[in-house]
């Protein structure tokens, strides 16, 4: 599998690892890859990741690596925020904190405390906690959660480790949301596994020009929509987030725009489904994004507080929510467009 060296260094200059991690060959291995890089000793993640004074913004300029392992809690019940698209046991995974990408509206920037990324190395704890999990039921996980997992697939080989144990476990299914346009990278770890229909690649697809405003560092709209189309030809079921949908004066222009680039290409009731929401963050996240970033358009915005939440005002919301489901049921059946809360 090729990696892109040049892509990762300039990034990573700086590779931080625990010091009880340190011998484990994927560590080795992922050390190996950045030859570049100064590697420092550390005894526990957080003696750098929650450091006082630090700039998450400037960090975001030139993100260092964190290796470490994580002592339990890999897996969550899903938050309010987040859609289960009918899945009673719906979980979300953490084995990876932060992303290369740049969302202005990314919740992880009021959620940490860092711009580094964190990498847990220790698989086998968070496989012996979904094992846990499906010795009760079923279960659906979100596994590209706090984080976009692909980017860093050539060096963890942590999403092909996943689609392994989907293999020998029927009761599982995970899904993997993305931005990504590295759709080699998903042709090629696709190989050998029988049960892709358990895989779900779930695109966040933005109009063109709120991407190219507020999705900073994050493939191109075309090439998002080329790398579903790779994916989909492998076989893996596609899911388009339309989420999360943001509000400016021509709001339904650029999101009629968007569904029908989208249909074009990808053929909306050809695939598993589509989920749609509005922008909504937890209040403490958003109280910190607005200290962060005084000048973000995103973050700045006179929301609606509501159980804990910030959102839109109902009426907008309705209003956004409702144009786009009213758009999209003439491009794919109503039951399966998914909305992350009942109108
Ligand atoms: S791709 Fe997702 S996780 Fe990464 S910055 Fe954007 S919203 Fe956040």
């Amino acid at each position: 599998m090729s990696l892109n060296h040049n892509y990762y260094n300039p990034i990573f200059s700086h590779i931080y690892v625990e010091e009880s991690v340190y011998e484990k060959p994927n560590v080795q291995e992922i050390i190996s890859m950045f030859g570049n890089a100064t590697v420092i000793p550390i005894r526990h993640y957080k003696d750098v990741f929650n450091k006082s004074s630090q700039n998450s913004l400037i960090q975001k300029e030139a993100i260092n690596l964190i290796l470490a392992a994580k002592p339990d809690n890999f897996i969550y019940p899903g938050a309010k925020v987040c859609q289960s698209f009918d899945n009673p046991h719906f979980y979300y995974a953490s084995s990876v904190m932060n992303c290369i990408f740049d969302c202005e509206y990314c919740y992880l920037k009021g959620f940490y405390p860092s711009s580094n990324v964190v990498i847990f190395v220790n698989e086998e704890d968070l496989f012996n906690e979904v094992s846990d999990i499906l010795a009760k039921h079923s279960a659906y996980i979100s596994i590209s959660y706090d984080t976009d997992l692909i980017p860093f697939e050539p060096i963890t080989h942590h999403i092909r480790h996943w689609m392994e144990y989907v293999d020998k476990n029927e009761n599982l299914t995970i899904e993997i949301r993305t931005k990504s346009a590295n759709g080699k990278i998903l042709k090629e770890i696709s190989k050998g596994i029988e049960h892709l229909e358990r895989v779900i690649i779930a695109f966040s697809m933005s109009p063109k020009g709120l991407a190219e405003a507020y999705e900073q560092r994050t493939p191109s709209l075309m090439a998002r929509i080329e790398c579903a189309m790779v994916v989909k030809e492998v076989g893996y079921p596609i899911r388009i987030a339309f989420d999360p949908m943001l509000y400016d004066a021509n709001y339904k222009e650029h999101y009629q725009g968007l569904i029908k680039t989208v249909d074009r290409y990808l053929d909306l009731k050809s695939l598993k489904d589509v989920s749609v929401g509005s922008f909504r963050i937890p209040k403490d996240y958003l109280k910190r994004m607005r200290k962060r970033n005084p000048s973000s358009v995103i973050a700045q915005f006179p929301y609606t507080l509501e159980d804990g939440v910030y959102h839109y005002d109902n009426e907008l919301i309705n209003e956004m929510e409702n144009m786009m489901v009213n758009e999209l049921k003439k491009y794919i059946p109503e039951d399966r467009i998914y909305m992350w809360r009942e109108t």
